[in-house]
């Protein structure tokens, strides 16, 4: 399959600086920050660096360093936002929209992760 990375995307844009954001996680390959319309208490937004459109993209064309970097940012997310006061040792959820079935709004591979009470059996 051909992905096509529109480099105009809002997290393009963040990635680049040119748009301010809430940095809870800064790595090498990675950047995890608020979402700017929480569906939770705590909700992040976990996105690799590189130019990937969907999961799918990231895992077919990611190298193995990226790939890691990014399946532990998400881990020490969920491990710095649990330590504040939402959410401590009640889990979270892990979500990724993709394309136009899973309703994708920013054309940017991103894991939503939520967090601090319980959201519920069904998200939409
Ligand atoms: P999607 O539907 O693509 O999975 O979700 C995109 C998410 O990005 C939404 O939850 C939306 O609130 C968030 N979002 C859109 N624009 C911005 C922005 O400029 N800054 C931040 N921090 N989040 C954004």
């Amino acid at each position: 399959m051909a992905y096509v990375y529109d480099t105009t995307n809002i997290f393009a844009r963040i990635l680049r600086g040119e748009i301010p954001n809430r940095t809870v996680l800064e790595t090498e390959h990675t950047l995890a920050f608020r979402d700017i319309a929480p569906k939770a208490p705590d909700h992040v937004l976990v996105i690799p660096k590189g130019p990937y459109v969907t999961y799918d993209h990231f895992c077919a064309e990611a190298s193995e360093a990226e790939i890691v970097d990014f399946t532990r940012a998400v881990a020490a997310v969920v491990n710095l936002i649990g330590a504040e006061a939402h959410g401590a040792g009640k889990g979270f959820r892990a979500i990724t929209n993709a394309g136009e079935n899973g309703v994708q709004e920013v054309p940017h591979f991103h894991l939503h992760i939520l967090a601090g009470r319980c959201i519920g059996p069904m998200i939409c």
